[in-house]
């Protein structure tokens, strides 16, 4: 475990944005979180947590909070039979390896999605039309007293890319995915096919930072319908000429953000409002973020207690 002091939090997020934190905690597996988080609930200090900043604009004023960050290089993974026990520091793709080559099938979707295992639960995650939430057996998580309890999926309630801990602030500190056999050549070269695609579709994030797509896709209007891609109503309404300061649209994909030369945190918050705007003038659509921000933005929307909005 290490303690920082006046840490830029653009070294934590994929967007390389973010202002200065006083205090940044590392922890790496459960027994550190576990006892960071319960001396910092004894005497009452407000904190935050942040998995692999892939879903997240931090505030160019930084952040007053301690900040937690719980992730871990090295995949902390523990096979039981058809399931496994993983800490929520691991990194999604670290699992979704670990699980190709174990030969269990039911994650390798997630392949090559950036962000950890604990914040791809809390956003519900997916690709290819499954989610993380899927084959959720149980967690370990904080509660808000800063108690240690073991909960089953109903308690996430889990919907597209949402679980009811992103309004309960609740940590997740490791989890268990029942899975099922499968050919391992087989998850193997499915993996390499998603590492393909995605290389093709998004952003090299060293010279394109970037939290992925910005907004969520469009709830189907009856159950014959299937959900929209947002990518789709950003371009027929013009959005990728949209800028604002240094921040611009991917050339490829209208529904992702670029921090390009010179952009700060308030340039991506104006550019998805124009977003926004362009959508909702075009088709009376309102987009729904899947991005969250963090901390103080100009003409901001009302942030909950941890300053997540
Ligand atoms: C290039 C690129 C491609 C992407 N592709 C996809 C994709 O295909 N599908 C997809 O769903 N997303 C995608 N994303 C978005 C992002 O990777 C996911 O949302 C990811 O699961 C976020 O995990 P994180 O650890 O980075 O969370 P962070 O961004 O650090 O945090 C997000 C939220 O989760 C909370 N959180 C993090 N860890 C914990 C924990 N242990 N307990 C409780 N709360 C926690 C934080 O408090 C915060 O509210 C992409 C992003 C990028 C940059």
């Amino acid at each position: 475990m290490k303690t920082l002091k006046d840490v830029p939090l653009s070294q934590y997020t994929t967007f390389q944005l973010g202002g200065p934190c006083p205090c940044l905690i590392e922890c790496l597996g459960p027994d550190e979180l576990i006892a960071t988080v319960q001396k910092l609930k004894k005497v009452h200090e407000p904190f935050l947590l942040i998995g692999g900043g892939s879903n997240l604009v931090i505030s160019d004023h930084g952040l007053v909070p301690t900040v937690i960050r719980y992730l871990s290089e090295t995949p902390l993974i523990e096979r039981r039979d058809q399931a496994v026990l993983v800490a929520a520091s691991t990194l999604l793709d670290d699992l979704a390896l670990f699980c190709a080559d174990e030969g269990l099938g039911g994650l390798n979707y997630a392949t090559g999605i950036p962000g950890t295992v604990g914040g791809a639960v809390v956003g519900n995650a997916g690709a290819w039309g499954r989610q993380v939430g899927d084959a959720l057996k149980s967690a370990r998580i904080i509660d808000a007293e800063g108690r240690v309890k073991t909960v089953g999926p109903e308690y996430f309630g889990f919907s597209y890319r949402h679980s009811l801990l992103k309004e309960s602030n609740e940590i997740i500190i490791d989890v268990e995915f029942a899975l099922t056999p499968a050919d391992r050549a087989l998850l193997a070269r499915e993996r390499a096919e998603i590492l393909k695609k995605r290389a093709e579709k998004h952003p090299d994030l060293t010279r394109e930072p970037c939290a992925g797509s910005f907004f969520r896709n469009i709830e189907p209007s009856s159950q014959a319908q299937r959900r929209q891609a947002a990518g789709w109503f950003l371009e027929e309404s013009g959005a990728k000429n949209l800028k604002a300061g240094g921040a611009y649209i991917f050339e490829k994909h209208a529904n992702i953000i670029i921090k390009g030369r010179g952009a700060c945190s308030q340039d991506v918050h104006d550019l998805h409002l124009k977003m926004m705007e362009a959508v909702k003038r075009k088709f009376g659509l309102q987009l729904v973020r899947e991005v969250r921000f963090v901390g103080k933005f100009e003409h901001a929307l009302q942030a909950d207690s941890q300053g997540f909005w």
